[in-house]
């Protein structure tokens, strides 16, 4: 390895290693100092009263009620229970018995002391379902009882305390311009088709991130315009932890940046091709398929459909957990509609899409078939070792041949790739009568369990080490070619505007709470001052 390379991944493991307080800037208090109540007045008269996003969906705004509510003598035993319902979703499937009945017991039997009002009429309905099957929503009626309740009086009271106060503070940060001043650059992760991926860190916070740069001038002589409008405005919609987060969507002179989830083990592509023999090993072939299932799912459910499954776009975090990236090609179905066009990556296309057919949700499946295909076999299903076909006989195979099984494959991985590779999109797994139900349930997937994989409760098979840079060496990945002879004007700079939308607001206040920011920031002058002017 070259010298070059090897300042490049000591820098950004440091880095990494230091990630949150240690990576903050010596100035990070300045950085995040609270606006005076007064410059929040604007932003006051703006906002939604919305229960479920200002108390729900906002981590921060979530935190600062739940903060309200608990100096609130009256709602003591509400906020006992919803934490006692948040770690029911944390338990694994053989504790969830146990610890569901003591959940009945203290909240819902009247004879307990902290029997919540409307407790006794879900007892028995409780008990029921949790003997039945304690890994459904046993809670859900008692839940959505509690949070009607609290989206009442308590609700309109929190608006007025200075609890929401400090949420508008937080709020006029979050909205502040990005520029890349907010950012420390470290090395190159990756090339993709409009620009670079660098690895970077918020200096305030000390937060790692990847930095996707699309250059403006590439965008725009490949009229790329509405294809990175469109991933940047599908990320910001997502919440899933198995697809990569937006956190800040911001523009330079030169650049869009789209600021994503750092992964730090990179790509499947780098896994299968670069470490050892071709493939991966059988748990963890099973455990990424799992999961990108989820995302797929996740997706689909939004009407998404991702339309680019291949390694490339698979990343691992430093956990060793997947997300699916990439959402350039993505499209929005509305309700029940089809798409047509030829898009993805050649060898990873369906049937349908090479026959410019019009197609749905079938593409991601068959996506997922060779993706599985391509980890166990370590190459592509209808592309061996060193061939390089040309696109016409690319696609006939694709359409007509039948791909081969080696001895890698168990007798279920086989039977789920060729069910997931059937090429009639009607016929295949995923599209039928029970559609994603039918994936998840294949034998193949015998030993997950789904409940808790999206929970974030299974323990990765491979965990990747936090002191290896999972990518190719910095002068190996070629450099991007600059254009020539474009020019931009008043028209790109409307579009340019509607892709700086500077940060996303759940993104960045996990970005707070994680670093631990938040905590160390919202202190709150002595009790009763409504106006926190202090010099906080
Ligand atoms: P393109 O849309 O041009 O294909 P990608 O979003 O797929 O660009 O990024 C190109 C490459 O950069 C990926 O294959 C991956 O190796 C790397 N990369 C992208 N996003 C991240 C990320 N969030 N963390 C780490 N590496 C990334
Ligand atoms: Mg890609
Ligand atoms: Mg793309």
């Amino acid at each position: 390895m070259e010298i070059e390379s090897m300042v490049a991944n000591s820098a950004l493991v440091r880095a990494r290693e230091g990630g949150g307080s240690k990576g903050r800037s010596w100035k990070w208090k300045e950085m995040l100092r609270f606006p005076h109540i007064s410059q929040c007045t604007n932003l006051a008269m703006n906002i939604e009263p919305d229960y479920y996003s200002l108390c729900m969906k906002q981590p921060i705004g979530k935190k600062l009620f739940q903060l309200f509510c608990r100096s609130r003598p009256d709602l003591q035993n509400y906020m006992s229970f919803l934490d006692a319902l948040d770690t029911f979703e944390e338990k694994s499937d053989i504790e969830r018995r146990e610890f569901g009945i003591s959940i009945i017991q203290r909240f819902l039997m009247s004879q307990s002391g902290q029997c919540v009002p409307t407790g006794p009429r879900h007892e028995q309905s409780c008990s029921q379902s949790l003997e039945l099957d304690p890994c459904g929503d046993v809670f859900r009626d008692c839940r959505e009882e509690l949070h009607q309740h609290l989206s009442g009086e308590p609700f309109v009271q929190y608006q007025e305390s200075m609890f929401f106060d400090r949420f508008l503070q937080w709020k006029t940060l979050e909205r502040k311009p990005i520029s890349k001043q907010r950012f420390r650059q470290y090395r190159l992760l990756g090339k993709g088709g409009f620009g670079e991926v660098w690895a970077c860190q918020v200096r305030a916070t000390g937060m790692m991130y990847a930095c996707k740069k699309l250059e403006k001038t590439h965008v725009k002589k490949r009229q790329g315009e509405a294809m990175a409008l469109n991933e940047k405005q599908l990320l910001e919609g997502l919440d899933s932890r198995f697809v990569v987060s937006l956190a800040y969507a911001y523009e330079t002179k030169h650049s869009l940046c789209m600021v994503l989830t750092m992964m730090s083990g990179g790509d499947l592509r780098f896994h299968i091709s670069n470490i050892g023999a071709p493939g991966l090993e059988r748990d963890r072939v099973c455990f990424y398929a799992a999961e990108v299932c989820c995302g797929l799912i996740h997706l689909h459910q939004t009407s998404i459909l991702y339309r680019d499954l291949k390694p490339e776009n698979i990343l691992l975090d430093d956990n060793g957990h997947i997300r699916i990236s990439d959402l350039g090609l993505a499209v929005r179905l509305s309700e029940g509609s089809l798409v047509r066009g030829r898009v993805g990556t050649l060898g990873y296309m369906a049937p349908e899409v090479i026959g410019h057919e019009h197609y749905g949700m079938s593409a991601d499946w068959w996506g997922l078939g060779c993706l599985i295909y391509e980890m166990t076999a370590g190459q592509p299903p209808f592309r061996a070792r060193g061939d390089h076909p040309s696109a016409s006989e690319m696609e006939r195979k694709i359409q007509t041949q039948r791909e081969e099984y080696s001895d890698k494959f168990s007798k279920e991985a086989k039977d789920l790739c060729t069910s997931l590779l059937t090429k009639d999109p009607k016929q295949r797994l995923g599209c039928r009568g029970s559609q994603w139900g039918e994936v998840q349930s294949h034998p193949f997937f015998q030993k997950i369990n789904f409940r808790m994989l999206e929970a974030g409760l299974v323990n990765p098979p491979f965990k990747p080490d936090p002191r290896h840079v999972y990518c190719s060496d910095v002068q190996d990945i070629e450099e991007f070619s600059s254009v020539k002879g474009v020019t931009l004007n008043q028209t790109d700079n409307s579009f340019y505007s509607k892709f700086n939308t500077g940060s996303v607001p759940i993104t960045w206040q996990n970005e707070m709470i994680e670093t631990g920011c938040f905590r160390e920031l919202n202190i709150f002058g002595p009790a009763g001052t409504r106006s926190p002017d202090l010099d906080w």
